[in-house]
């Protein structure tokens, strides 16, 4: 295994940040660690890398336990951190170097050079690190997470931030990077998860509340398909809420409305059918995304 974490529990003071969490991560697994703010995805991370210790539990990284072995796991995992620390004043060149240094690489030189061709830093390895946007400086903290040429990425929200050319850009190469190592990384984005891992830990209050494929998240949140639409004109909200397959409906302001439906059912059509048959048209109908609090409502209660 690549990542076992027993039974972890962690305490800041009195409060728990972590209550016996329990999970394992396979060798070339890209595995979205999904939370909330506070949920507690930076304290198992820093649990895994050996940043802080746990009050209770195991964890291991490549089969060794994090306390026992710190140096050994450590020179396995790459790390980007939350915020993605970094020395601004230094020139990217420089900066690898010195993380370079501080792992006593050999042929830093030509490992520097691979990585910033790697992560398309090219055009900017001259810069200093202060200087570079945003999606740059996710691509300096990428390398050096990388520059070890570790078994295991962890990554605390690398794409937090970003704008999306940028979030694009950086999904795509943590997805590059990912198809050699395995990447554990933490968002609180769900769509995130979908575009890059293969499976999903939910992680809220402190506790594990979901651990499945990254596939089967739609599946697991789409017991109640909700659908929003606009009508033109007014519309007998009684018929409306009288189609077969409708559950509720849900008056939002002027003609829209949230209708709920039984899952098996596709009712669009009937809404169609519904709305010339009030002499009317429908404006807007999408599917309403399912927004991550929803879900953390729906798996703790
Ligand atoms: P996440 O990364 O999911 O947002 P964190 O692991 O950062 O969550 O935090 C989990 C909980 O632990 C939060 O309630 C947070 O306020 C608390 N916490 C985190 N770090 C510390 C700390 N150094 N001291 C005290 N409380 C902390
Ligand atoms: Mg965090």
């Amino acid at each position: 295994m690549s990542i076992v974490v027993k039974n972890v529990t962690k305490l800041y003071g009195e409060q728990k940040a972590l209550d016996s969490v329990s999970f394992s991560i396979k060798p070339g697994e890209i595995v979205g660690f999904l939370g909330p703010n506070g949920a507690g995805k930076s304290t198992m991370m820093k649990i895994i890398t050996g940043f802080i210790p746990s009050n209770e539990g195991e964890t291991q990284v490549c089969d060794l336990d994090v306390s026992i072995s710190p140096l050994k796991t450590k020179s396995k995992i790459g790390y980007l951190a939350e915020q993605n620390p970094l020395y601004y004043d230094m020139y990217v060149r420089e900066y690898l170097g010195f993380v370079a240094g501080i792992f006593k690489l050999k042929n830093s030189k030509a490992r520097i050079n691979e990585l910033i061709h790697m992560v398309g830093l090219s055009a900017e390895q001259n810069k200093k690190i202060g200087q570079l946007s945003k999606g740059y400086k996710q691509r300096v903290g990428l390398a050096q997470a990388l520059i070890h040429d570790p078994e295991v990425l962890i990554l605390d929200e690398p794409t937090t931030g970003l704008d999306p050319n940028q979030l694009e850009e950086i999904r795509k190469l943590i997805q590059k990077i990912g198809a050699k190592k395995t990447v554990m990384l933490s968002t609180h984005i769900m769509q995130e998860v979908e575009a890059i891992c293969d499976r999903v830990i939910i992680i809220n209050n402190g506790k594990i509340v979901a651990d499945d494929k990254a596939s089967n998240l739609n599946k697991l949140f789409s017991r109640k398909n909700v659908i929003h639409i606009e009508f033109e004109k007014a519309i007998d909200e009684n018929t409306l809420s009288k189609l077969t397959g409708v559950q509720s409906i849900e008056r939002l302001e002027l003609n829209n409305y949230l209708i709920h439906s039984k899952s098996e059912v596709d009712i669009r059509n009937d809404l169609f059918q519904f709305a010339i048959a009030q002499g009317t048209t429908v404006l807007t109908l999408k599917k309403e995304e399912l927004k991550l609090e929803d879900i953390f409502k729906q798996l703790t209660t």
